[in-house]
């Protein structure tokens, strides 16, 4: 006899939505992908040290985009790298989550003038759930765009899903 039917054999029941179910399991573990391509990376890392320990909110990294279902894009995006970028996205499978670390990443912060080389931020390649401002952001600004994108997760509704309703903004446009 496991330990829920212990607990509920004087009958007690949960009622809950399959939903709300399922987004819970989704925001209490994220996996984001190990990824970094500039100065705001070392931030990201930071993050995952004991003193800000980023395991305590679910979030383990993963080194393959085909594990990971959150990509942190943490630096400048120059045009070399944007080829890059979309394909580990794509590799990614659904739901998937992308948030936008820094300045950089976020519009092109330093190189947004002058940056003949960079893209002006990295939602013209991929989607963009959450953005983290700063130059470069602190891990507590990070931590809270982690809560941002778990807040966003748990209303989200299984017959809505992402890449459907993406589609369908696509052709609203
Ligand atoms: Fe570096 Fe600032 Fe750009 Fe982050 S936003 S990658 S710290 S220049």
């Amino acid at each position: 006899m496991g330990l829920l039917d212990k607990k509920f054999n004087s009958g007690g029941v949960i009622i809950t939505k399959v939903d709300d179910l399922i987004n819970w399991a989704r925001l209490s573990s994220m996996f984001p992908m190990t990824f970094g391509i500039a100065c705001c990376a070392i931030e990201f890392m930071t993050t995952g040290t004991s003193v800000y320990d980023m395991d305590r909110l679910g979030m383990a990294p993963r080194a393959s985009p085909r594990q990971a279902d959150v990509m942190i894009v943490a630096g400048t995006v120059t045009f070399k790298m944007a080829d890059r970028i979309r394909r580990l996205y794509e590799q990614m499978s659904e739901p998937r989550y992308v948030i936008s670390m820094g300045s950089c990443s976020n519009c092109g912060g330093p190189y947004w003038e002058h940056g003949y080389h960079v893209v002006k931020g990295v939602d013209r390649i991929i989607p963009v759930d959450v953005y983290v401002p700063g130059c470069p952001p602190r891990p507590e600004a990070l931590i809270g765009g982690f809560l941002k994108l778990q807040e966003k997760i748990r209303n989200e509704s299984l017959m809505a899903p992402k890449a459907l309703e993406r589609l369908m903004k696509k052709q609203e446009a």
